[in-house]
């Protein structure tokens, strides 16, 4: 992500690797200070309630008192009660309880310490909140769970690289009139049936499913805090990169943010209605920094303990927006682990997105990873292996992409592919494979072999990374485009304004059946099957509406488009020769076609030979030919069935050829395959 304006992405990797020579690693002896301090794993933090009554908790080892004030309403008037806590010295808890159960009321919590009362926090523990999540409310989930919510499941994921992930924004996704959707912006959005364009194609949750994508990943979806929710008529965007409350759905996408129940409620009907359609859900999660400093919830319950320092004990800011936390402080680890658990009981999510993993310690993301899947093997987790500045964490401890080994169960970003197919990010004007620029043909391979080893990858010539950082394309997710930078429609604009739109049409689909082929788990970015744009802007993290939302009239006029997204994607469902699951498996059965780069640049072939992964095709031949003129391979004579050729896709083939000598259109993709 990016936010107020930091540039952050692969560029940053090896300055990080190294480091820089101004940052002394390790714990510096501010934050030593927080090294003894008891820690609590227990999942009662916050607020519970029974039968009994209602109890709070909140973990605070330095507080010197601590109050919690209850409330009538989520926003306004006093407390009706203020009850001392009293603390369990040996980890570090506050608690109390009250008799009854306190369902429909409001609380806060209030620290003492430095001789001063801090200002009134919802902790960091908040199920429920009141509007703009400045209070907690207390409610009864039993009331909050959509019909049959007990037998709701995502769809069963076996390997990760069967995954195809689509990365969306609520808002995008549904507000602009061309959607026919009635909750504009709203997490029930996707759960309107039979919604459509003016020119009658399919939108919302339909368009997912006639797409064919495995899973949505949702840009963030906890309680955000630059947007104001009591004024929804302002229509304010934001990503959502700055978290509030990180257990509390964000409140504009309800719709009605001043009653509690109705996010959550709302949230887990988006959920069920997308696993109705056997479409998984994935949240991007951003535990690497806070929204605010010295008033976030972190802070006011546990002065500095959350977040990592420099040596004059100011704020240390890898994350780029002001402050980093820190995963390996145990209380940090704790409330990350616990967290993303909660969302996965409580609401099935089935994956979670690392932003800016690389804040994170690889120990602590390890702990997510095994945590998470001893309640369902089939959540899916990767990251950002990246930071967006120096940390005192050591890079050899940082969830960096190149540290992807030290984790079990975690993929990464593959920026090698991003960067090599349509040119650089930071450059908008660079092109790269699939456009036209030769020299990155050596990346691309790194790409479609997933990161992993192969005898014929030579990854001294790779732009980004150096060597096959992962041991599995199970530890990959490849992909062109995200929110983050230009759309893929912008890019080649502006790296091809001499192009007609057919050409950037041609170089969009070579691009993305580049990544669709290739070995680890491909990911694409909501409404590039429609051609979609963001006028230009890339970082549109606060731009209008009219700058993100996806307008929908452009499915019908770009529905060739569409439905090469839609036929390349049951290709890569249909053939696992696209999905194989081990390092092994890719160098036996991946063969490169040895081609000079100098004679012909961006040009690669390449063969998935002998029913790779359990293919039903003995062959498939893999062409791309991302120069401007047509180029001719020479491809072993035999009776074989086209598959893609000429800007044209079908699984079930498009026509015949006895191989020998074809020419391959400029910009364009060639796929063959024999039985
Ligand atoms: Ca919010």
């Amino acid at each position: 992500m990016k936010f107020r304006n930091i540039v952050m992405s692969a560029a940053t990797t090896a300055m990080l690797l190294g480091g820089t020579a101004a940052t002394a690693y390790g714990q510096n002896t501010f934050d030593m200070q927080f090294a003894g301090y008891p820690a609590y794993n227990g999942t009662d933090l916050g607020l519970a309630v029974d039968s009994k009554g209602t109890s709070f908790k909140l973990w605070s080892p330095q507080a010197e008192r601590v109050r919690v004030n209850l409330y009538d309403d989520g926003r306004t008037g006093k407390p009706f009660k203020t009850i001392d806590m009293s603390l369990d010295n040996s980890t570090g808890v506050w608690s109390c309880s009250v008799p009854g159960q306190l369902y429909g009321k409001f609380y806060t919590f209030q620290i003492f310490q430095h001789g001063k009362w801090h200002d009134e926090t919802p902790g960091i523990w908040a199920k429920a909140v009141g509007v703009n999540g400045r209070r907690a409310a207390i409610i009864d989930f039993k009331k909050t769970t959509p019909e049959n919510w007990e037998n709701d499941k995502g769809p069963e994921v076996r390997h990760f690289t069967d995954v195809v992930l689509y990365e969306m924004h609520h808002r995008d996704m549904s507000l602009h009139p061309s959607s026919g959707i009635a909750n504009k912006g709203k997490f029930l959005a996707l759960t309107e049936p039979g919604t459509t364009s003016p020119q009658g194609e399919k939108t919302g949750i339909d368009h997912l499913k006639e797409l064919g994508v495995t899973h949505v990943h949702i840009l963030p979806s906890y309680d955000y805090n630059s947007v104001d929710e009591a004024n929804l008529p302002a229509n304010q965007y934001n990503w959502g990169y700055d978290p509030q409350n990180y257990n509390v759905p964000e409140g504009s996408y309800s719709t009605n943010p001043s009653d509690p129940y109705a996010r959550v409620r709302e949230m887990k009907q988006m959920v069920k209605a997308l696993h109705d359609a056997g479409i998984g859900v994935v949240m991007d999660v951003v535990y690497n920094h806070t929204a605010e400093n010295d008033g976030s919830n972190l802070e006011l319950t546990a002065p500095g303990y959350y977040y990592r320092h420099r040596e004059d004990g100011s704020w240390s800011d890898a994350s780029g927006c002001g402050n980093e936390t820190a995963s390996d402080r145990e209380q940090m680890a704790n409330f990350i682990v616990n967290s993303v658990k909660y969302w996965a009981e409580e609401y099935h999510i089935d994956g979670f997105r690392f932003d800016l993993m690389a804040i994170h310690d690889t120990e602590t993301m390890d702990r997510v990873a095994r945590e998470l899947k001893q309640l369902r093997p089939g959540i899916f987790i990767y990251g950002e292996g990246w930071t967006a500045g120096d940390s005192p964490l050591e890079p050899e401890r940082r969830a960096l992409k190149e540290n992807v080994a030290k984790m079990n169960g975690i993929a990464v970003f593959s920026d090698d592919i991003r960067d090599a197919v349509k040119g650089h990010y930071s450059d908008a004007a660079d092109r790269g494979f699939a456009s036209g620029k030769p020299g990155s043909e050596e990346t691309v391979k790194i790409g479609i072999v997933g990161a992993t080893a192969h005898p014929q990858v030579n990854y001294k010539k790779g732009n980004n990374s150096k060597f096959p950082y992962a041991q599995s394309p199970e530890m990959i997710v490849n992909y062109v485009s995200c929110h983050d930078d230009l759309t893929l429609t912008d890019k080649l604009l502006k790296s091809m304004p001499e192009a007609t739109e057919a050409e950037r049409l041609a170089v969009a689909k070579l691009a993305q059946t580049i990544v669709f082929t290739s070995q680890g788990t491909p990911f694409m970015f909501a409404g590039e099957e429609v051609f979609r744009d963001k006028k230009g802007v890339h970082n549109s993290y606060k731009s209008p509406d009219s700058v993100n939302a996806i307008d929908w009239n452009q499915k019908a006029r770009y529905r060739d488009q569409f439905d090469y997204y839609k036929n390349l994607i049951a290709l890569r469902k249909a053939h696992p020769a696209f999905r194989m699951t081990s390092a092994e498996q890719i160098a036996k059965h991946l063969k490169f076609d040895k081609i000079n780069s100098d004679r012909q640049p961006n040009l690669i072939s390449y063969s998935l030979t002998d029913h790779a992964n359990g293919d039903e095709w003995k062959e498939i031949k893999v062409v791309f030919n991302g120069a401007d003129h047509a180029q001719t391979v020479s491809i072993k004579k035999g009776d074989w069935a086209v598959i893609a050729r000429d800007g044209k896709i079908d699984p079930a083939g498009i026509g015949q050829s006895d191989g020998g000598n074809i020419e391959v259109a400029p910009r364009s993709a060639l796929i063959m395959a024999r039985r």
